[in-house]
């Protein structure tokens, strides 16, 4: 059996962004690195967008940035604007391109294309599992991510935010390509917490979302006859559909952490990177990944690499009403986003803001539905 210092079980967005930070320190030549992946990540399966204020080594595969951004419902539009952050969009393959060309400059670390069926530690080393071949390495990184976890429990509720996307180019030049439709609740909610979200990219190019935070997944016709609805909505008479993407978010306080062993991590969704009341990751993983490279520098046992803060909390809250009241999620965002400063609202997602920046956000929010929420979690 082939032995490897570190296996990466899974390899995409939180796999290569940390082997990126080891290849960056420059402190990880001496370790053989293994990537394996049932998917040769050679195309583009995701794009990524997050809000940024600071120029970031990500910035040169920067495809499209936005400095307004417009949160909408049944009842009134807000503009909102941007700064000092920027609405940033990457795309997963010019991602996969950066890292893997870096990656092939550097002899210690290898990629296999391969399944994996199974991974342990066993003693003071871990074996991992392929369809092809089996292999032994000192530690693990896990991204794979394993929905049965989640699902076998009920202490954290598992809401999923799930979507599909159509990259259109129209006929009629309908977008402003310096404004990201952000949350668009004006459509039908149907009991659940439905919106669009639209990126243009130019006055007649786009990707349009259709977006729920629900337990169950619909569909696939349903997702994409509201699209079509929306289109016709915007003026749009004639479009071509150039590329689809789809996804699911978990969105969840499971503690994912507590799986970590001495020698296997989990990270990216796997380790409860995502944002819950979110679902965005991509942030997270550049400050994770970084913390994660930075801890093995001088720690060896992975059980110590955590910790939960406030947000972790209000993001609890956030998923038991969300979960428990799935309609109103229109109405708890909009509260949020019709008065609010934005800026903050960024800060408070970003997980930047102070105590007291913190209660002036959730000032905003539906009282009687969050004080409920805590006390549930207090006393039940
Ligand atoms: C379409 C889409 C759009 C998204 N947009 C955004 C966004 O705009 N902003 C944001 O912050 N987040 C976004 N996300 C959420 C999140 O950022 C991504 O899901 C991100 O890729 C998560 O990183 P990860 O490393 O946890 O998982 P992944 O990037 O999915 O990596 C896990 C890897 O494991 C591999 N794998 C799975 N099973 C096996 C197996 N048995 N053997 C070997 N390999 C396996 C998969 O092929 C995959 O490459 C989006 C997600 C999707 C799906």
């Amino acid at each position: 059996m082939k032995n490897y210092d570190y296996i990466f079980t899974g390899c995409g967005l939180s796999a290569l962004m940390t082997v990126y930070e080891m290849i960056l320190s420059g402190k990880f030549s001496d370790k053989t690195i293994l990537l394996l992946d049932g998917n040769p990540k050679k195309s583009n399966d995701r794009t990524w967008c997050f809000w940024d204020d600071k120029i970031s080594k990500y910035d040169s595969i920067i495809f499209k940035k936005w400095n307004f951004a417009l949160f909408a419902d049944e009842n009134f539009r807000r503009n909102l604007d941007l700064k000092p952050y920027q609405y940033k969009m990457i795309r997963g393959l010019d991602f996969y391109n950066l890292i893997f060309d870096t990656i092939s400059k550097h002899q210690n670390i290898h990629f296999y294309n391969q399944k994996v069926v199974d991974f342990e530690e066993v003693g003071n080393h871990c074996v991992v599992k392929t369809e092809l071949e089996n292999y032994t390495c000192n530690k693990i990184f896990n991204s794979i991510f394993n929905a049965n976890l989640v699902k076998s429990q009920t202490k954290y509720p598992l809401l999923q935010q799930h979507f599909i996307g159509w990259f259109i180019k129209s006929k009629q030049s309908v977008f402003n390509p310096d404004c990201a439709t952000f949350m668009d609740f004006s459509i039908e909610q149907k009991g659940n917490t439905r919106f669009m979200y639209v990126l243009p990219t130019s006055q007649n190019e786009a990707l349009l979302e259709y977006t729920l935070f629900s337990k169950e997944l619909l569909p696939k016709e349903e997702y994409e006859t509201e699209i079509h609805n929306y289109i016709q909505k915007l003026g749009i008479t004639e479009y071509e559909i150039v590329e689809k993407e789809q996804g699911n978010i978990p969105m969840t306080s499971y503690e994912f952490w507590k799986s970590n062993t001495k020698n296997i991590v989990n990270i990216g969704s796997a380790g409860g990177w995502t944002k819950a009341s979110t679902g965005f990751t991509f942030k997270n993983v550049t400050k994770n990944s970084k913390d994660l490279v930075q801890f093995l520098r001088s720690e060896n046992d992975f059980t110590k690499f955590h910790k939960t803060d406030k947000f972790w909390f209000y993001d609890l809250l956030f998923i038991d009403v969300l979960y428990k009241n799935n309609e109103l999620g229109s109405k708890v965002f909009s509260s949020l986003f019709e008065k609010g400063n934005p800026t903050l609202i960024f800060r408070f997602l970003e997980e930047e803001t102070s105590f007291y920046e913190d209660l002036r956000v959730i000032w905003k929010c539906p009282k009687g539905l969050f004080i409920k929420a805590l006390l549930r979690r207090i006393f039940v």
